[in-house]
This record gives C-alpha cells, sequence and structure tokens, in this order.
C-alpha cells in the first residue's frame, strides 16, 4: 500500500538511532535537534528542511521544494512504514 499523508509520522530509522520523519511522502533526518529537519537526500544537494515543535507538531515548512521524486514508502500490515 502506498503511503500518501499530509501529516507527520515518525519511525524510527534503520539503524535504530534517531528518527525519520515523513512528511507528504518525503523522508527527513534530524542533525542535532528534533526540531529541525532535513531532506534525506540532502547530500544529493536537497535543499528541503522544516521544523517542528519538541512535541512532533509542525512549526514551518522552511524550505518545501525537493530536487527529486519522493522515496517510495509502504506500510507493512503491522503499520510500520519502510523505505524500498
Ligand atoms: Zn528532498
Amino acid at each position: 500500500m502506498y503511503v500518501s499523508v499530509d501529516l507527520l509520522e515518525f519511525i524510527p530509522s534503520n539503524r535504530g538511532k534517531g528518527l525519520t520523519l515523513i512528511y507528504k511522502g518525503y523522508t527527513y533526518g534530524h542533525m542535532h535537534s528534533r526540531t529541525r529537519w532535513y531532506c534525506s537526500k540532502k547530500t544529493k544537494g536537497c535543499q528541503a528542511k522544516l521544523s517542528t515543535t519538541a512535541d512532533g507538531k509542525l512549526l514551518q515548512v522552511i524550505e518545501g521544494h525537493h530536487n527529486h521524486s519522493p522515496p517510495t514508502l509502504y506500510r507493512t500490515t503491522d503499520g510500520k512504514v519502510i523505505r524500498v
């Protein structure tokens, strides 16, 4: 099932350290603070970023433009979201 959510969703990141944020089908990772999120393709030159409140609500889309298509995400039957 393809995931299409407008709401923020937080999933554990691959190596169990920190979190991955999903917003509008794009994935974001945080650096030091969990209130500032950078696109997972930041290393590929994508500038998209957003900020959230400390309790995980969207505060501001700082840069909403991505230079790539959204990743393909699937939701497993137990509700987890995985990147393929
Ligand atoms: Zn991006």
